[in-house]
């Protein structure tokens, strides 16, 4: 089973609909869907906070923290996919950051759930 890290935006999460009642990264993980190999143990969930700026070492230090080193790190889809998007980075630009900071390598998205 894959160990893996979610990263998620803050902004969308606190809107308050759409994803913090549902946890649907956590359930495509758990259940290997969307864009997991299969089922997958979240080791960390980060919550990006805007500007962004402190997303890749925060990252950084949850993997430190748990002291599991995870095979990749999963964009959640609101990072990916939301309308509008966030205003301060496109999500490869984010990607390639934390990768840069990590050396763990980024997925875009998580699950394809409606
Ligand atoms: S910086 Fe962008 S991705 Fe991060 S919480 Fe703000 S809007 Fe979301």
């Amino acid at each position: 089973m894959e160990k893996v890290v979610i990263v998620a935006c803050g902004s969308y999460m606190d809107s308050g609909y759409g994803c913090p009642g549902e946890w649907r990264c956590l359930k495509a993980a758990a259940m290997g869907d969307g864009h997991f190999e299969g089922p997958s143990q979240v080791i960390a969930f980060v919550k990006c906070e805007c500007p962004g700026r402190t997303l890749a070492p925060n990252t950084g230090m949850a993997i430190k923290l748990s002291e599991i080193k995870p095979d990749k790190i999963y964009m959640s889809s609101c990072m990916v996919n939301a309308k509008p998007g966030c205003p301060y980075a496109d999500a490869q630009e984010m990607a390639d950051i934390i990768e840069k900071k990590t050396g763990i390598k980024v997925i875009l998205g998580t699950h394809d759930y409606t």
